[in-house]
């Protein structure tokens, strides 16, 4: 394992991938995607986490199905799409740093040994390689694309596991939001002419500043429209679920990116 800082100690090496990701960074549409939670990949220093492969399979690791979405709306809108190259579980880019949330030591009942005792600088280095670059590249892709007479639009793509601490969710997607309602009511609406499915407004959860980092930090603090999707998980368990998926909110994407010329 080599260190990719000369010298000086850092998380990553030159066998891990990237912090961020990034897609069709040209992309002609106004949407920007992100996918926050978009894989299970534990940095090789960090020895996953002291976890075993099952656990990094499950929800407390990743957003399943979450990129596969992402990128088919990408795809399909030739819009620019972010995403992590790392596990919520290692820091959660959706959490502010001084959440308790920020780096689990528990989730979902699994105690991730690896987080626990960890030092101030063993944080503030999974900040600053991590959590930092991810949102740095945020930020100036929507420097670039800030434009007043064509405000850049932010979608952030996520996706929640079925049931959760015995408790079994009904909604099939959460249109997510704290001050963007305008878009969130627009897609609900094209979603309920366009579907039978059953429909989250601020299910199962609500975007706010405790639970949520990306959407208040670089939507509502810009202004800018937004709105988080939570798929549920059991809809993305194979491929023609996500390529569903992906298109079903490409289309009402699409119509909505028309209307708004
Ligand atoms: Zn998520």
């Amino acid at each position: 394992m080599s260190e990719i800082n000369n010298g000086k100690a850092t998380i990553l090496t030159y066998s891990d991938p990237p912090p961020v990701n990034k897609a069709n960074q040209n992309g002609k549409s106004r949407y920007i995607i992100v996918c926050d939670h978009a894989t299970n990949v534990i940095p090789e220093k960090l020895k996953l986490l002291s976890l075993d492969k099952k656990s990094l399979e499950k929800h407390i690791a990743l957003d399943i199905g979450a990129l596969g979405v992402a990128k088919t709306i990408s795809d399909i809108l030739d819009a620019p799409l972010l995403y992590t190259g790392f596990s919520r579980l290692v820091i959660d880019v959706n959490r502010s740093l001084n959440s308790k949330d920020s780096i689990p030591e528990v989730s979902d009942g699994i105690v991730i040994s690896g987080n626990k005792n960890l030092s101030l600088s063993a944080r503030k280095q999974r900040a600053s390689e991590l959590f930092e670059p991810y949102h740095e590249a945020i930020s100036s892709i929507i420097t670039e694309r800030f434009d007043f007479n064509k405000m850049p639009i932010l979608i952030a793509v996520h996706s929640f596991t079925p049931i959760l601490q015995n408790i079994k969710r009904i909604w099939d997607i959460g249109i997510t939001y704290d001050n963007s309602t305008y878009l969130a009511e627009k897609i609900m609406t094209l979603l309920k002419i366009k579907s039978d499915y059953n429909i989250g407004n601020n299910q199962p959860y609500s975007v706010n500043r405790q639970s949520d980092y990306t959407i208040p930090i670089h939507g509502d603090d810009h202004s800018i429209k937004n709105v988080l999707f939570e798929i549920r998980q059991d809809h993305l368990s194979d491929d023609q679920g996500i390529a569903r998926w992906g298109e079903l909110l490409a289309k009402i994407l699409r119509v909505i990116e028309k209307q708004e010329k």
